[in-house]
């Protein structure tokens, strides 16, 4: 299947930042990352900064994203935030059903799937994670849960909202370990969820939904990863909350030439 999809890298800051140090750390960015037009850039501060953050890269070529929205549009859901609201600061990308999120607040593939409803009907486009815990590895189970979660998650998207949806596939045992998967891994990973988008929508949609790896990506592995032919990006967490390092991921993913030259390595 060709590529021909454009890489997105996503630092996902999670609970960390002030508003002072996340304008700190998008200024850094701004500059270090200025002339790079080969890669989505997007980066992910807690809600509290998005406001201030969204002024700060404003007609840059940095975007912003979302940790969580909620399913519901307006009301009486104390402590939520709607798609709207995001929406109204620019926000272009929301993160749902984050391992952390699956686990800390049990968040199921229905919930995620009204999610992404809502968040496609706010023209903000869902990156949706998926993977499986080093339990169910162990157990063969990889593929049963990576197809449960993606069938469950996109449930009731159409074929346009699925090619404006972002997976991440994101094993839980290599987020925030220091452990990566193996290129062997992730790739045969994306490659059984690109499978999937067939089965679920068609060819044309697979080819065209873009499949990040999530999961300890530094500044060593992001080039290999990124230029293996499913992946399409990362998401990061601990090293997107380094100019330094977030910088380096973002220019190694950019040198298009690597997919090239891992091709030829790998034989592909
Ligand atoms: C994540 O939070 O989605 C993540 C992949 O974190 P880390 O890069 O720290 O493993």
């Amino acid at each position: 299947m060709k590529k021909e999809r454009k890489l997105i890298i996503a630092g996902n800051w999670k609970m960390t930042k002030t508003v002072a140090e996340a304008l700190h750390l998008v200024d850094d960015l701004k500059t270090e990352l200025a002339e790079i037009e080969a890669v989505d850039i997007a980066v992910f501060p807690p809600f509290t900064a998005l406001s201030e953050v969204a002024k700060a890269i404003h007609s840059s070529n940095i975007h912003l994203g979302a940790q969580n929205m909620s399913e519901h549009n307006i009301g009486a859901h104390t402590g939520e935030i709607a798609a709207q609201m995001l929406k109204e600061l620019s926000v272009r990308y929301v993160i749902l059903g984050h391992s952390e999120r699956r686990q800390d607040q049990k968040e199921s593939d229905e919930l995620i799937s009204k999610k992404a409803q809502a968040a496609h009907a706010a023209s903000i486009q869902p990156i949706i994670c998926v993977g499986e815990t080093l339990a169910e590895r162990e157990a063969k189970r990889m593929e049963k849960v990576l197809e449960t979660q993606v069938r469950g998650s996109l449930n009731g998207l159409s074929k346009d909202q699925a090619v404006n949806t972002i997976i991440a596939y994101e094993p839980v045992w290599a987020i925030g370990t220091g452990k990566t998967a193996t290129t062997a891994q992730v790739q045969e990973a994306h490659e059984f969820i690109r499978g999937l988008l067939v089965k679920l929508f068609d060819e044309s949609v697979a080819r065209r939904v873009r499949i990040q790896y999530g999961g300890s990506v530094n500044p060593s592995n992001a080039r290999e990863l990124t230029s293996l032919p499913d992946v399409d990006g990362a998401l990061v967490g601990g090293a997107s909350l380094e100019a330094r390092s977030f910088t380096e991921i973002v220019k190694n993913s950019s040198k298009e030439k690597n997919r090239e030259e891992l091709r030829g390595f790998l034989k592909i």
